[in-house]
């Protein structure tokens, strides 16, 4: 099992030389993630192995001026990133514009909301997030701001000075981090009786799951989408319910769009036939999820040691640096010789060419 985590604060920090202490921390660990330092502080999404994101978190707290840190949790059957990625920035979440961060709203607690919920409370909730994430999930009569990025938010809720008069207000968003920004951004221009989402939908969502939270939870990792029982958009291409975006694989489009696995795989992941028929495509994306230990050549047998489960038919790529091969998963045996459908950990199956131990067994997700 995996987890993914997000953590943000504020605080004034050297950002060279924090950088380069998580970097190496997150390489000795085995974390991968996005992580962004500013002279204004820190936000990060990582993930990892459960037992490696603990170490982690222990690690970061043990840090003098992070030793408060929280964090948002969710637990996940793949890691939820494929690369670690950590650099500087002048904002860590980037509104724009100069805002006084000692202005920010107070918070509301996820149980403060739910409470107001269920009293029927009169309440305006804005959703400081861009519009395609509000769009696959959202709280119940919340707002939704048309703005594509952060930065054309000030804008917006400028344009919405007089509508929010005198009302009480709640912000929300993924994990709080642009909700700082926005509430403080809010009462500089004269917007009070506001108040941000301690925690964000991510903390709501762990704590009362089928309540007023509607849809799926857009996340800024691999899965794009967390998987949802009841999606509010429907497939592009067929119309069926469903939550999950991908970004059309013609290279010039790249349009983000809701789109069922069946018609992605039918629509090689593009968003139309002229997509579909263009020749600059994205190359497939591919993640490790076991490797190479031996190879029987007189039989054509791979010996794999799997970290996640490999699968009857599944589409797999075998590389290293003379290997390249692509396949399907067929005729799985586990290590005692039984035929198997699904197994981790040592398995053995055909292969039409040679592969050489340590090479990757990678699938595309
Ligand atoms: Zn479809
Ligand atoms: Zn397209």
């Amino acid at each position: 099992m995996y987890k993914v985590i997000t953590f943000y604060k504020f605080i004034t920090l050297d950002a060279e030389k924090t950088k380069g202490i998580f970097h190496d921390k997150c390489k000795e660990l085995g974390i991968l993630g996005r992580i962004l330092i500013g002279n204004e502080g820190i936000n990060a999404g990582v993930s990892g192995k459960i037992d490696d994101i603990e170490k982690f978190k222990k690690w970061v707290n043990s840090q003098p001026e992070f030793k408060d840190m929280t964090y948002r949790d969710l637990n996940t059957e793949k890691n939820a990133y494929h690369k670690l990625v950590v650099r500087t920035r002048k904002e860590i979440v980037a509104i724009g514009k100069d805002v006084d961060m000692d202005k920010k709203a107070p918070y509301i607690s996820v149980d403060e909301l739910n409470k107001l919920y269920e009293n029927d409370d009169e309440f305006i909730i804005i959703d400081t997030r861009n519009d395609y994430e509000a769009e696959v999930g959202r709280f119940r009569n919340a707002k939704i701001m048309p703005i594509k990025t952060f930065k054309e938010f000030p804008k917006e809720i400028s344009g919405m000075k007089d509508e929010l008069k005198g009302k009480k207000i709640i912000t929300y968003c993924t994990g709080g981090i642009r909700c700082e920004k926005a509430t403080a951004y809010m009462k500089n221009i004269g917007i009070d009786n506001v108040m941000q989402l301690k925690g964000g939908i991510i903390e709501y969502m762990n704590k009362y799951p089928n309540k007023y939270w509607e849809g799926g939870l857009f996340v800024f990792d691999d899965r794009l989408v967390t998987t949802t029982e009841s999606p509010l958009t429907e497939c592009k291409h067929c119309g069926k319910k469903c939550g999950k975006y991908i970004n059309c694989h013609n290279m010039d489009c790249d349009n983000l769009f809701i789109c069922c696995d069946d018609c992605r795989k039918k629509m090689n992941s593009c968003c139309c036939e002229e997509c579909k028929s263009s020749p600059r495509q994205r190359k497939k994306k591919y993640i490790p999820i076991g490797r190479v230990e031996n190879y029987y050549q007189k039989l054509g047998i791979a010996c794999v040691n799997m970290d996640e489960p490999l699968k009857k038919g599944m589409q797999i790529k075998i590389k290293g640096k003379t290997t390249d091969i692509d396949a399907i998963a067929e005729n799985l045996r586990d290590d005692a010789g039984n035929a198997i459908d699904e197994g981790i950990g040592v398995i053995t199956f055909p292969v039409k060419d040679k592969v050489r131990k340590n090479d990757q067994l990678m699938i595309s997700p």
